[in-house]
């Protein structure tokens, strides 16, 4: 399996997954012309798409959604609620189906599997998306690292996760104090020390590879967000974690890679 952010951030997210002879899309935030472009220029056919996963309705994740799905007979994957605050029901789609968290759902050869997470949309989720052998989570969009999220990625040999914002850029922004409020909230994004946080207390043992991604341009630095996590893998000991940082424009192929066998053999565990 591998995977490519397509973009990353308030101006618009979509990331390509390849596994198994077959690729879908997770949300479809830009434009449906520029995201067929997108997807043509690495000589994919938009048509051959099995399926946009959509995390939630905001118009960064969902706006690009009904009319690509419509112009390519593309079917959408998302909760119930974001179908119904996305206006989903008034729009000409392909085809949809209705995502139940906790239930996988196969579109050719990868299996996705949707996670509730805590954002002030209608009914936010992240994703486990598995082929090949191995698995992915990603979760944009989030206020605060659940339980469930952390059950649901242990297993991940790679982790995209949203690292929004820092709280001291955040707070001496140009933003509205409301929607400083709303950024910072249970419900709303996650920072560079949430992230470093869960590296700490929640990145599972599999992780080979982390991605961050969905950085705010205006409250946040790519330096300041990988240093962050740089600092928290080391003090758990996880320096061989490769970091990339999604710009907003997108990045290269990323292939999901499976983490080596434990070299633990049954000799040293009869120590204990
Ligand atoms: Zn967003
Ligand atoms: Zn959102």
């Amino acid at each position: 399996m591998r995977f490519r952010v397509l973009g990353s951030g308030s101006s618009g997210n979509t990331t390509l997954v390849e596994g198994g002879g077959t690729c879908l899309l997770i949300d479809a935030g830009l434009g449906p012309r520029e995201m067929a472009e997108r997807l043509q220029s690495l000589g994919i056919d938009p048509a051959s798409i099995a399926a946009v996963v959509l995390t939630h309705e905001h118009s960064d994740h969902a706006r690009g959604a009904a009319a690509f799905s419509n112009k390519w007979g593309v079917r959408l994957l998302g909760s119930r609620g974001t179908y119904a605050a996305g206006g989903f029901a008034a729009v000409d789609i392909a085809a949809w189906d209705v995502l139940e968290p906790g239930q996988p759902r196969a579109y050719g050869g990868i299996t996705v599997t949707g996670v509730a997470i805590p954002h002030d949309a209608a009914g936010p989720v992240a994703f486990v998306l598995s082929a090949d052998g191995v698995s992915m989570g990603h979760a944009t969009d989030f206020g605060h690292v659940n339980r469930a999220l952390v059950d649901a990625f242990r297993p991940c040999d790679t982790v995209v996760i949203e690292s929004n914002y820092d709280p001291a850029m955040l707070r001496d922004g140009p933003y509205p104090w409301s929607l400083k409020e709303r950024i910072l909230g249970r419900y709303g994004h996650l920072s560079n020390g949430d992230v470093a946080d869960f590296i700490s207390r929640g990145l599972g043992e599999a992780c080979r590879a982390l991605v961050l991604a969905h950085l705010s341009r205006t409250n946040n630095h790519p330096e300041l967000a990988r240093m962050s996590a740089e600092s928290a893998l080391r003090r758990r000991g996880r320096t061989e974690v490769r970091l990339e940082i999604a710009e907003p424009d997108g990045m290269d192929w990323m292939a999901v890679a499976a983490a080596p066998r434990p070299a633990r053999g049954p000799e040293q565990l009869r120590l204990f």
